[in-house]
């Protein structure tokens, strides 16, 4: 493309398009991207850049799947589009599939984004206690730090200080806990009793709420936007068992981590809990087109149904469960089966963290985190009193990665000033090549700021 012309859609990019956040960081201007694929994208001036980004949006398979292109022309051309009032084949057999996938008996509503998912979850949570003789139970659950959407009750759920970013009042009901954190727990406390401490956390609020006014606790398997926190094994263990002896459903919110990103089908399967419902988007279909899940166990669904045949819900959605975005959905599970792309994903995962390991030693990495294709590299000041690094500071290794043709991401809450955790989650699909340079490139431009 010729300069000018580049210069142009550039500056158009500037007048005409509100951005998504961006720019949280000044030193890392968006990319305006052209194609890509596998992990790799291609931006207007022709640079290319290895997406370490791209599994928080969760573009599984890679990018540029032709097959993934082709069910959903196909489907485009058969039969574009049919309401959910109804039905088509696309969602009867993608609903099919995932109850494969999900190692339960569940009941599958779509709709078209994660939040949408997780609004449907509180609604359906509601609903069930109040057709169950419990219509007391309208709180929630979830933990501070933890991202559930944009919309007033995924909002209201999420625990990030930006949820009071001049849009409150939200949804009322929802109660915040502290999350698992074991990097930031007290001095002399194991890891375990820190986590344990955690989830009695929730029995404790569940009590002082009043145990008949919880309808349920959301929660992700790992708290992903918020820097990458994974619990130790027991806090997942405690918190089923109260869910389990207050009757409070347990929401696991899988929208990052569901679809292999963790090294398992689900987030959820590391820890053996049973979630009432789950929710999931993006990952499902890697991306590619709007697609979300409120995955409902069938006993639940039983409720609604003894007092209608359809067990009527008050949602409906003009686009969700699109039989275009079903059959690419159908596809991507098929992909990532026939690569076993969630085995490499595990496998390479480890490799990754094992390897950025190494840099445990460097002055500014407090902590390297996580499972699978999701790791967090906490930056801090100082390694005795875990300061945050400073925002400039870790928007320039941002910066710096980019120059070097590495995309990664950066996590924490804007708001509470603790934005400082590099995440990398590449693709699953990448190659071992691709990993090497994901680690050689970060190591490079980390000792650059000793
Ligand atoms: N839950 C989690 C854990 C998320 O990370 C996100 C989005 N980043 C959402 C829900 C909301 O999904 P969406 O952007 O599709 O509304």
């Amino acid at each position: 493309m010729l300069q000018n012309k580049v210069e142009d859609v550039i500056a158009s990019d500037r007048k005409y398009l509100w951005h998504h956040i961006t720019p949280y960081n000044e030193k890392v201007p968006p990319t305006v991207a052209v194609e890509a694929k596998g992990a790799w994208i291609t931006d207007i001036n022709g640079n290319r850049y290895l997406d370490g980004m791209a599994g928080l949006w969760c573009v599984n398979v890679g990018y540029g799947r032709e097959e993934l292109a082709e069910a959903a022309y196909e489907q485009l051309k058969a039969m574009p589009y049919f309401p959910l009032t109804q039905s088509h084949l696309p969602a009867i057999q993608l609903a099919e599939k995932l109850n494969e996938w999900l190692e339960g008996e569940y009941v599958i509503f779509f709709s078209n984004s994660g939040s949408e998912a997780n609004e449907i979850a509180f609604k359906i949570a509601r609903q069930y206690h109040e057709q169950n003789g419990e219509p007391s139970r309208y709180k929630f659950i979830s933990r501070y730090r933890a991202y559930h959407g944009n919309s007033m009750g995924a909002l209201a759920a999420t625990g990030q200080a930006v949820r009071k970013y001049k849009y409150e009042p939200l949804a009322p009901g929802f109660i915040h806990v502290r999350p698992p954190d074991s990097y930031r727990r007290p001095a002399r406390q194991s890891i375990e009793e820190f986590n344990i401490q955690c989830a009695q956390a929730i029995e404790e609020t569940i009590i002082w709420e009043g145990k008949e006014t919880v309808a349920a606790v959301i929660m992700e398997p790992a708290i992903t936007g918020g820097g990458i926190i994974v619990p130790h094994p027991v806090y997942m263990e405690k918190v089923q068992e109260i869910c389990n002896k207050y009757g409070v459903l347990l929401i696991i919110d899988e929208v990052i981590c569901g679809f292999g990103r963790t090294g398992k089908k689900f987030g959820h399967m590391h820890f053996g809990v049973h979630p009432d419902i789950v929710t999931m988007a993006k990952g499902l279909t890697s991306g590619y087109l709007p697609l979300s899940v409120t995955a409902v166990r069938r006993d639940i669904y039983e409720v609604f149904k003894a007092s209608d045949e359809y067990g009527y819900l008050r949602h409906v959605n003009t686009f969700g469960g699109n039989p275009a975005a079903c059959a690419l959905a159908l596809k991507n599970l098929e992909i990532m089966e026939q690569e076993n792309l969630i085995e490499r994903a595990r496998v390479l995962g480890e490799r990754l963290q094992e390897e950025m390991k190494e840099m445990e030693n460097h002055p500014l990495v407090g902590d390297i985190r996580g499972f699978g294709f999701l790791l967090g590299i906490e930056l801090v000041e100082d390694k005795k009193t875990k300061e945050p690094a400073a925002p400039a500071k870790v928007g320039q290794i941002i910066a710096d990665c980019k120059a070097n043709g590495l995309i990664v991401g950066r996590n924490g809450d804007t708001v509470a000033g603790f934005n400082n955790v590099i995440v990398l989650s590449p693709p699953l699909s990448v190659t071992d090549e691709d990993v090497a340079f994901i680690v050689s490139t970060l190591k490079r431009v980390l000792k650059k700021h000793l």
